[in-house]
């Protein structure tokens, strides 16, 4: 997608701290950072949302659980753990179109279900 920002960063034509990044995956430091550890984990492939993910998908949107798993391990904070968001559509206020998983650490958070 063209006109789709996390295409652009995962094809660096915009900058951004990426962390990690393969064939499938890429995995980046939020610009606005909502805890000590904010990471957002993208396919490479542009996917708009959950709504949009097609038969074929399973290996990569696996991939993104790979690299939360290699994520947590590397900063160390398997034990003290971490949350992963999938926000979807506009109740859920996604605000961009390309799926990606939030990856939320590093502090004690309060349960998102209240
Ligand atoms: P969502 O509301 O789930 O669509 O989340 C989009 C996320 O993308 C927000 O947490 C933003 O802070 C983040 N974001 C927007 N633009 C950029 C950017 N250029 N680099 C890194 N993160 C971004
Ligand atoms: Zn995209």
């Amino acid at each position: 997608m063209n006109d789709c920002l996390f295409c652009k960063i995962i094809k660096k034509e915009i900058p951004s701290e990426i962390v990690f990044q393969d064939d499938s995956v890429t995995v980046f430091k939020d610009i606005n950072p909502l805890a000590p550890v904010h990471l957002l984990i993208i396919p490479n492939k542009h996917i708009i949302s959950v709504r949009e993910v097609e038969p074929g998908d399973e290996e990569i949107l696996g991939k993104l659980f790979s690299a939360a798993r290699n994520t947590a391990e590397e900063l160390g904070i398997n034990d003290s753990g971490y949350r992963l968001i999938i926000n979807n559509g506009p109740d859920a206020n996604q605000e961009i179109f390309h799926l990606h998983m939030h990856f939320l650490g590093g502090d004690k958070m309060k349960h998102p279900m209240g």
